[in-house]
């Protein structure tokens, strides 16, 4: 099982407009975030991935050879030009069950925890994680998106968890969504309509069109092969007219950080 890393960059100055995309699984980094992870790396700001598991599911039944899926995670950071990145040793919860070892086994308070410490150490100034329904509705999805709010709020009070590094107030948190205008498509990728959460366009803060990155975002989901040979729903993503439908605008809610300035409207992002 990987082993949690430390992780950067610690210089402030360096730091602060560093943004931290935490994530469930590997390849999920590639599929709701690759486009602005990209973006970001050619603007010259950090980026961090904090991945909870390694996606091989407790209990056994994983479709790939251990190892496999954080060595494609590690090769698609670095096609995203990640800057620094973790994975927390928790293990695939699956969509139905949960397992030794799993995400949604674990204390809740550990996974905070484990989270205050890496926005401590990395001083984000945007923290980007899924939507309340965990984007797909997927139960490690779910649990990311409350940990990672919590662990937002927790990391700025001096006073809770003072062995996990000074306080720290992340300005804005972005949450992954998926439009209901696109909820039509869902058959294209397999999915039943009814089986995919979605939010009101109207209700979006930003649609982020991420095209001029979509070669290099799709070039990392490609890293994650074992996941194209067990024919899971990226694979649909190879016919070039769904991939500019499906990944090329990546899809946020804003909610403001413990620490936006008084008054602000929505950042950019
Ligand atoms: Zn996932």
């Amino acid at each position: 099982m990987p082993q949690t890393e430390p992780v950067g960059p610690t210089e402030p100055t360096r730091a602060r407009h560093a943004l931290l995309a935490v994530h469930a699984h590997p390849d999920d980094e590639s599929l709701w975030t690759g486009g602005l992870l990209a973006r970001a790396a050619d603007a010259g700001r950090p980026t961090a991935v904090v991945t909870c598991t390694d996606g091989e599911l407790a209990g056994g039944g994983s479709f790939a050879a251990p190892g496999t899926r954080t060595k494609e995670w590690t090769e698609a950071l670095e096609v995203l030009g990640v800057t620094s990145s973790a994975m927390l040793p928790y293990r695939d919860s699956g969509r139905r069950g949960q397992g030794p070892g799993s995400l949604c086994a674990a204390p809740f308070d550990d996974v905070v925890a484990d989270l205050v410490e890496r926005i401590r150490a990395l001083r984000p100034t945007a923290v980007v994680t899924y939507d309340a329904a965990g984007v797909s509705g997927h139960l490690d999805h779910i649990r990311v998106h409350r940990a990672t709010l919590a662990a937002v709020e927790a990391a700025a009070v001096p006073f809770l968890l003072p062995s996990h590094g000074p306080a720290w107030a992340v300005e804005s948190v972005w949450l992954v969504t998926a439009p209901s205008s696109l909820v039509g498509h869902a058959a294209a990728i397999g999915l039943a309509p009814a089986d995919v959460p979605s939010t009101p366009d109207e209700r979006i803060a930003v649609p982020l069109d991420v095209r001029p990155w979509l070669a290099i975002k799709w070039a990392a989901l490609r890293c994650h092969a074992s996941e194209f040979d067990r024919g899971a729903s990226v694979s649909a993503f190879a016919d070039p007219a769904l991939r500019q439908l499906g990944l090329g605008t990546e899809y946020f809610l804003h909610r403001p950080g413990p620490g936006a300035p008084t008054g602000a409207g929505v950042p950019s992002l």
